[in-house]
């Protein structure tokens, strides 16, 4: 009797321990980084499937950008740009949902994005060896290819053409945020519930931390070049995308030019914000709207995503002011105090 009921506690300890064991290494994630999309994408994946999960996501991120990048000559954009002003591109289901939606989003933000762009970044060529800062004749010029309404969408065939000869389409502003959400499905589908992706500043939160608390996510110091964090968001399952002129610029005669263009000059938006960070349920709302908040500014960004039901922001000026929207106020905490957060507004 008392044997037996010995080797039943040994069997028990020997239950819990393995089952330790396995705890602590589920709760081990799987970490990847990689340089795909012109940027780093980092993965962090918890979960008994998490390695399978990972090499799918990054096999999805890839296959997105061979159908979007401007930099591939065979991608269904590069194929489309090529035949502006003569016919139409059938184009993927992915593609063609991220320019509809883009075009979405330039009526929403009254031009402000725009995805014909394309000439305009192609001539300042910023983050390449022939960036330059081009004449205003020359600026006027490739100004006069932008202009989204020449998009022409034919649904039913799922074919895009571009109005006019040179017009060309740069998905850049919204393509990672697309690329995030499909990441996050290649997870759920893999029955993961807590990871964390950044595509270059595209994070989505997915889920909690396993042990059941928010994620906490770092917005960085648009001023520091070291990437350090100014101060943090308490998240679960979001979206945070942050657009900056620290991404990529370069500087002449003391001059920081930047990425992000103004669709009504051609020159790099310039209206006091250096920083912009959406929180939104769906990261190609994020990545759309953190690009045309920096070109609308802090009074037409901060009117407009308080407009958008689910959708919060974190603005900051170059004065070192920090406007949060109301529903992210509980939840973000300013740790440099070098920064200033408005309360009001
Ligand atoms: P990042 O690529 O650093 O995450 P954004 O999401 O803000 O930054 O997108 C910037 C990119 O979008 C630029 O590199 C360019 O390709 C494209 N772009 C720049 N200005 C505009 C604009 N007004 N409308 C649409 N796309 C733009
Ligand atoms: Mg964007």
């Amino acid at each position: 009797m008392r044997s037996s009921r010995k080797t039943w506690y040994i069997l028990l300890l020997l239950i819990f321990s393995t089952f330790l064991v396995s705890c602590t290494s589920n709760a081990k994630p799987v970490e990847k980084e990689t340089y795909l999309m012109g940027t780093v994408i980092q993965f962090k994946v918890y979960g008994k499937n998490a390695e399978k999960a990972t090499e799918e996501a990054v096999k999805r991120v890839s296959q997105i950008e061979k159908k979007m990048s401007v930099n591939i000559e065979t991608s269904e954009v590069s194929k489309l740009n090529a035949k502006a002003g003569v016919s139409g591109e059938k184009l993927s289901a992915d593609t063609y949902s991220v320019i509809e939606k883009s075009i979405k989003y330039s009526n929403l933000t009254g031009g402000a994005l725009d995805a014909t762009i394309e000439p305009i970044v192609k001539l300042w060529g910023i983050g390449t060896d022939k960036e330059r800062v081009p004449s205003k004749t020359e600026i006027n010029e490739k100004l006069k290819l932008v202009d989204y309404k020449n998009i022409i969408l034919d649904k039913k065939n799922s074919t895009i053409k571009l109005g006019r000869t040179n017009q060309a389409i740069d998905l850049g502003a919204i393509a990672k945020g697309y690329t995030a959400d499909e990441v996050k499905k290649v997870l759920l589908k893999n029955k993961i519930s807590s990871a964390i992706i950044n595509l270059g500043g595209n994070v989505y939160a997915l889920g909690n931390k396993p042990d059941g608390t928010n994620w906490n996510i770092g917005v960085q110091n648009p001023l520091s070049t070291r990437g350090e964090y100014l101060g943090t968001i308490s998240v679960s399952d979001k979206s945070i995308v942050t657009s900056g002129n620290y991404e990529r610029f370069f500087i002449k005669d003391g001059i920081r030019y930047h990425h992000i263009f103004d669709p009504k000059n051609g020159y790099p938006a310039e209206k006091g914000l250096i920083s912009t960070t959406i929180v939104s349920d769906k990261s190609i709302d994020g990545d759309a709207l953190s690009t045309s908040t920096y070109i609308l500014g802090l009074d037409k960004g901060l009117k407009l995503i308080e407009s958008i039901k689910g959708v919060e922001a974190i603005f900051i000026t170059s004065d070192k002011k920090i406007y949060v929207t109301e529903g992210l106020k509980g939840s973000f905490d300013l740790t440099n105090k070098e920064f200033t957060y408005e309360k009001g507004r």
